[in-house]
């Protein structure tokens, strides 16, 4: 049968033939031919190209310039399929994969795959997903930042109350404290004003690898910031705490039940989280059943298998996996109705993944159950990432973006522009 497709996928005509469809050995009608990866500034960004046309595209965090190689691995794994066929193909590149940050390219090639099915049927990723059940989706603050101007509660106030009269009217708003927001005086820069934030021996290395007991005066440090910065929020805007990993359970719970009956959304990786690859539910639920504070993690965490427990057990009440490191958009879906079915929230990690991973989070939102609260609204570095792409969802409006109609993730890139911050070596990204 011959489908023509809405004008807004241009002229494209597939033929598809749904008897045979189930035939492994069936040719595709629409074939990858390549998949690319250049670094944009410092992000990998995957374009799959396929036999009819038709393009699609994906992203990592920006923090991950080392990925190329890695998103290259899956290169001849893919070749030949059915872009459309998305979960044929997941199911052969999905296993080799990990924790963050070892699920990305994979999570990326995904997205890519959805933004070509959409453009393929002519209809924008969330329809294709079940059918959009809200039209505008909810962010939380994780990209907007100010300058924290020094390490008093004051400026902890300040920077609060700028990010609270942005003009995007955030419902919500995330900060770093404990091991999270450098008070270990190691990570982020390195903080002078307090020693002995925790007994334990403080080493600069990558991704927050200090845990320990915090002392007395660690923690009355870490609660005058808090305190501070949920003055200036009140009962308008809720505030978002990224803790960890390396908190004690005893820590949690004393941190949890401390702020018990204050505007806290959430307390996240208190003790495992970002670039921890393992979860430990156990911990969790010595924690989470004892206080009334919403306990947050899931961030680093790849495939719906390794939130079983957590969900099964009630370990948290919020998880926040990352499109772009969890394995794609489809399985946030599947974590996000599961985690539904036990009474769990969901408000996803998103903070590097840029205007493309913006757009996956959308789409993902718009079809997800009540259980969604809100995702992270990414940073966009630099700022000429806007210039080099075009979307209908990098706006955002009394703490929402609307959900549009464009078919596949509706973004794409303007490659004039984008050639002009190309790598040499990857000067073929847009070749045909
Ligand atoms: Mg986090």
């Amino acid at each position: 049968m011959i489908v023509t497709l809405p004008k807004c996928v241009s002229d494209v005509k597939f033929r598809t033939n749904i008897n045979n469809r189930h035939s492994i050995t069936q040719e595709p009608e629409i074939k990858i031919t390549d998949l690319k990866v250049a670094i944009i500034g410092e992000a990998p960004v995957v374009r799959i190209q396929t036999d009819e046309g038709i393009d699609g595209i994906g992203a990592g965090e920006s923090k991950k310039p080392f990925l190329k190689p890695h998103v290259e691995f899956y290169h001849d794994k893919i070749i030949g399929l059915d872009p459309t066929d998305i979960e044929r193909v997941m199911l052969g590149i999905r296993r080799m994969g990990s924790f963050k940050p070892w699920g990305t390219a994979v999570s990326a090639i995904e997205m890519a795959l959805w933004d070509i099915a959409g453009k393929s049927a002519g209809l924008p990723v969330y329809k294709l997903l079940g059918g959009k059940v809200r039209e505008r989706v909810m962010v939380y603050n994780g990209g907007v930042r100010f300058e924290l101007k020094g390490k008093e509660p004051e400026h902890y106030a300040e920077t609060m109350q700028k990010m609270k009269e942005h003009p995007y009217k955030f419902r919500i708003i995330k900060h770093g404290v404990s091991f999270h927001g450098g008070m270990q005086n190691v990570d982020h820069g390195g903080m002078q004003d307090v020693q002995d934030f925790y007994y334990g021996s403080p080493v600069k290395a990558m991704r927050h690898p200090n845990r320990g007991v915090i002392t007395g005066k660690g923690f009355k440090y870490m609660m005058k910031r808090i305190e501070a910065m949920l003055d200036v929020l009140g009962d308008d805007v809720g505030l978002a705490l990224d803790c960890g990993p390396g908190m004690t359970v005893q820590d949690a719970l004393k941190l949890a039940k401390e702020l018990e009956g204050s505007n806290i959304m959430w307390l996240e990786d208190m003790i495992t989280g970002d670039y921890t690859p393992w979860v430990l539910a156990d911990l969790y639920t010595q924690v989470t059943p004892y206080t009334s504070t919403p306990i947050h993690t899931g961030e680093q965490i790849y495939l719906r298998q390794n939130f079983v427990e957590l969900i099964e057990r009630n370990a948290v009440n919020v998880l926040g996996p990352d499109v772009a490191d969890v394995g794609g958009i489809a399985e946030m879906k599947f974590i996000a109705e599961y985690a539904d079915l036990h009474g769990i929230q969901f408000a996803p990690h998103g903070l590097f993944n840029g205007l493309i991973g913006l757009a996956a989070q959308v789409h993902l939102a718009a079809v997800l159950p009540d259980n969604f609260i809100a995702f992270e609204l990414p940073k966009v570095d630099p700022k000429w990432w806007y210039h080099i792409m075009e979307g209908d969802t990098f706006s955002v409006e009394d703490g929402h973006i609307s959900v549009t109609d464009t078919p596949g993730l509706g973004v794409k890139f303007i490659p004039e522009e984008t050639k002009k911050y190309l790598r040499e070596e990857d000067k073929d990204f847009f070749n045909e």
